[in-house]
């Protein structure tokens, strides 16, 4: 997963500004490497990037001293291509017939590694491991074609998830697959025109957001405005990543029309309806606490608790300063990263039901630390686990890095035994329908395969023409 930003001005602007607090705001997105393109006076692009958080990777300094008409950033979170520093983005490429150009990408393409092999059999000399760098190289190979004709070829030949920002020419190209896996929006601020993973980037720019850009669309931003064009492939539906409302994006982004924030709390009320209903109205409960894993966990243990009116308080304090357990890389860190990054009050916990309001269970280690906290270290009668999300059981290949299936809990243990892994008192999921119906978008909009296993399907038979 990643985050993206591009900004264009008619005029010259403090832009790379812009973008390096547009990836502050994404940083959530992605905490490996961070980077920045911009147009120089003489239409070459000038690039800086490095491993670490924004602050880390880039000098604000440099950035705010930099004026130019387009921009483009990048915060990295590996999945594709792993840590190699070959692999931060933004990724450039110099020619003599298109010129040079940058691009930034969020997504996974699953089926990367055959067209590599395919453009290497025709001579082409990656020089990352990265699946980005896979569609600089099918632009390439459309000789003769100007480049927004190139990109739109080079695009119908891609089967997964990518959300792009490109430089080019002075123009800011935007395309998001037809899929719409992955969130894109445009916004605006004054004549600066903006596209970004999330909205919250809009919020700290003082710029407004205009639309989302829609699966299949590419958008071209220069001189004479934006203008919209479609990729040349049909898809059967659209695959809006569910888990991006559960857990990924910010809660103060609007994606695909759908509050995040609202989403969450549509999933702990629906959580409280069938969770107190199997408890029996929870009558039977001891003082009982609704409580949320911060921070993912937070706002849909305030939908429980609003739904149940069992009083909901902060009982388990998160570390502000310490990184988000689900992307530490080892299970070493893991482990180490969820007793430095959760601390629950004993005071408020014990001789109590504790409702614990999760977004998900992975691997299980965060679920089975906390149990032991809440009942070894701070007394709790009962620990109720309440996942905001059904069962995660299957990989994703679409840029979250989930496990491999053997590593998912749920795909080896359900109900029963898998109550007594994770060692709470009971265990609760949401169901898919409630999630669908939580977010508010019809199923048929929505990616659910790390829950149900449906990947999407082979839809497009066009042959490649490379
Ligand atoms: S498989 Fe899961 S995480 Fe991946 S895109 Fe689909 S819903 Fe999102």
């Amino acid at each position: 997963m990643c985050g993206i930003i591009g900004a264009y001005s008619p005029s010259p602007a403090t832009l790379a500004e812009d973008v390096y607090l547009g990836l502050y705001a994404l940083q959530h997105r992605g905490q490996e490497a961070a980077g920045i393109a911009w147009t120089d006076d003489d239409g070459s692009i000038v690039c800086r990037k490095g491993p670490g958080l924004v602050h880390t990777a880039l000098d604000q300094a440099e950035m705010s001293r930099i004026v130019c008409r387009s921009a483009v950033g990048h915060v990295r979170y590996a999945t594709a291509g792993g840590s190699a520093a070959c692999n931060i983005q933004p990724l450039t490429a110099n020619t003599l017939a298109r010129g040079s150009f940058a691009v930034v990408h969020n997504g996974n393409l699953p089926d990367a590694q055959t067209q590599r092999i395919a453009l290497e059999g025709r001579g082409a000399l990656f020089q990352s491991s990265s699946d980005t760098e896979l569609i600089l190289h099918l632009i390439s190979h459309q000789p003769g074609r100007p480049f927004l004709d190139a990109l739109s070829q080079a695009l119908r030949h891609l089967k997964g998830a990518y959300s792009l920002v490109f430089l080019h020419d002075d123009k800011l190209i935007a395309a998001r697959d037809p899929w719409g896996f992955r969130p894109l929006v445009l916004g605006r601020r004054g004549d600066v025109t903006y596209v970004a993973s999330e909205s919250c980037a809009f919020d700290l720019l003082g710029a407004r957001m205009i639309r989302d850009i829609e699966p299949g669309e590419i958008i071209v931003i220069d001189q004479s405005g934006c203008q919209s064009f479609r990729i040349p492939h049909s898809s059967k539906r659209q695959f809006h990543c569910a888990f991006e409302y559960v857990y990924f994006a910010r809660p103060d982004s609007i994606i695909d029309g759908v509050s995040v924030y609202n989403a969450r709390k549509n999933m702990g009320r629906a959580l409280a309806r069938s969770c107190t209903r199997c408890l029996g109205g929870c009558k039977q409960l001891e003082r009982p606490l609704v409580t949320g894993l911060p921070d993912s966990g937070t706002i849909a243990a305030l939908g429980f608790s609003e739904e149940s009116g069992i009083p909901y308080e902060s009982a388990i304090v998160r570390n502000r300063y310490s990184g988000r357990t689900f992307i530490e890389p080892t299970q070493r860190v893991r482990e180490l990263g969820v007793l430095k990054k959760l601390n629950p009050m004993k005071q408020m916990i014990q001789g109590r039901d504790l409702i614990v309001v999760d977004d998900s269970i992975v691997r299980g280690t965060t679920s089975i630390k906390v149990a032991q906290l809440l009942r070894d270290h701070c007394g709790a009668k009962g620990v109720h686990m309440c996942v905001s999300s059904p069962p995660v059981a299957y990989p994703c290949f679409y840029g979250i890095d989930t496990p491999s299936r053997k590593d998912l809990i749920a795909a080896r243990l359900e109900g029963e035994a898998l109550r007594k892994h994770l060692g709470v008192d009971s265990l609760f999921y949401l169901s898919k329908a409630e999630l669908v119906e939580a977010v508010g978008l019809p199923e048929s909009r929505l990616c659910t395969a790390c829950f149900d296993g449906n990947y999407m399907e082979e839809e497009d038979n066009e042959q490649s023409d490379l």
